[in-house]
């Protein structure tokens, strides 16, 4: 029997700094701490089911932190334990800080084939408040520099609804984003996570941060502005040019395997949804040790497991493709949610056919709601 297939995400927490607005597992760039995370990786990874890996993402946290030669190194331990394919997509997670881009050429040579680079604003000011501490020019530089290293696939992360944006504001992030004519573009809404410095602000100031509608407006603006350039609106979140889609993500929202390694990682096979121990210092004593890593799992089954597969495939461009859905759930979609359909059409919210069920341009701005109706 031929092992299973998955994508691999592979989690680096360590940044050079902190930014107000985050809440994922990461920590301050420590030496001493991140080659320690580093053996405790290496020791899940060899100890990782068989697999054959699909495509690998290194994310994080700020991948770039570790020594161009230690993700080199990385990227040939995962290529030989998952049976990585060749051409297989393997993405660096990048932040543009250009002390951290000295290993462009390392990083191609050693397999990795696209990068998604953190680059969040083109505005000075914006990117003051979010604590970030590239230049604009620095983006440009990055691009420049990838582009002469070999990488032909290039993305970039823009975030709307940022204290003090305006339209002028983000369409000048946009157009300096086009300017660079790259294949992809992810842009998303600033969220408020609990616990973060953002969270505090926002409970002084909340005048000071987009409401619904404006966040609204600011997403209009990207689909407009986007669209118009020849940017494929494949996800909610996502744009691609014709053929560069994130084939990592799509995996995702197709409801197919992955495994995550690392702190803080998630996975999901076989209908399992787990998430790895967010404490840094037990996912590496446990991973040191060859012990199960600690965490939460929860098994999805039935109406559970459905909703959520019709969840993930309501995000994308195409929706649910309601033959395959029977094939593989057993579910005809469209007599199942027969009701909640019909309701949401009639909103303009979701369009089916005989072989979709998908969001309209207008669902798009309230996916969270038109899918908890089948959740
Ligand atoms: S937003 Fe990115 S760079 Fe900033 S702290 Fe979070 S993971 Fe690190």
């Amino acid at each position: 029997m031929s092992a299973a297939r998955a994508g691999i995400y592979v989690h680096l927490p360590f940044c050079p700094y902190v930014c107000p607005y985050c809440d994922f597992a990461k920590w301050a760039y420590d030496g001493p701490a991140a080659a320690r995370y580093l053996a405790a990786l290496d020791a899940e990874i060899a100890a990782a089911p068989p697999l054959h890996g699909t495509t690998v993402f290194f994310g994080g946290g700020t991948p770039n932190t570790y020594e161009p030669a230690v993700l080199a190194g990385l990227v040939g331990r995962l290529r030989a334990r998952f049976a990585l394919a060749g051409d297989a997509e393997i993405t660096l997670e990048l932040n543009p800080d250009l002390a951290l881009c000295s290993g462009l050429d390392v990083w191609r040579a050693a397999g990795i084939n696209r990068l998604s680079i953190g680059v969040q604003s083109f505005v000075p000011d914006e990117l003051r408040v979010l604590g970030r501490r590239h230049a604009p020019a620095d983006v440009v530089e990055v691009v420049r520099r990838a582009r002469a290293a070999g990488f032909a696939n290039i993305s970039l992360d823009l975030i709307f609804g940022v204290p003090g944006q305006t339209e002028t504001s983000w369409r000048q992030s946009l157009d300096a984003a086009l300017a660079l004519d790259l294949q992809h573009l992810s842009t998303y809404g600033l969220t408020i996570e609990d616990g973060t410095p953002y969270a505090r602000w926002f409970a002084r100031e909340p005048s000071a941060f987009a409401d619904d509608t404006r966040e609204a407006d600011l997403y209009a603006l990207a689909i407009a502005t986007l669209g118009e350039a020849g940017f494929e609106h494949y996800e909610i979140s996502n744009f691609a040019r014709p053929g560069f889609r994130c084939a990592h993500n799509e995996n995702y929202w197709r409801n197919g395997d992955y495994v995550g390694l690392g702190v803080g990682a998630a996975s999901y096979r076989d209908g399992v949804r787990s998430v790895h121990t967010r404490d840094r210092e037990t996912y590496v004593a446990a991973a040191l040790a060859g012990e199960p890593i600690p965490g939460e799992a929860e098994t999805l089954a039935g109406d559970e497991r459905i909703g959520e597969a019709i969840m993930l495939a309501l995000r994308t461009r195409e929706g649910v493709d309601t033959g395959a859905f029977r094939e593989r759930y057993g579910v005809d979609v469209r007599e199942r949610y027969r009701s909640a359909i019909e309701r949401m059409e009639a909103d303009g919210l979701l369009q089916s056919g005989v072989a979709f069920v998908r969001l309209t341009e207008r669902g798009r701005f309230v996916a969270n709601d038109v899918c908890a109706a089948f959740l």
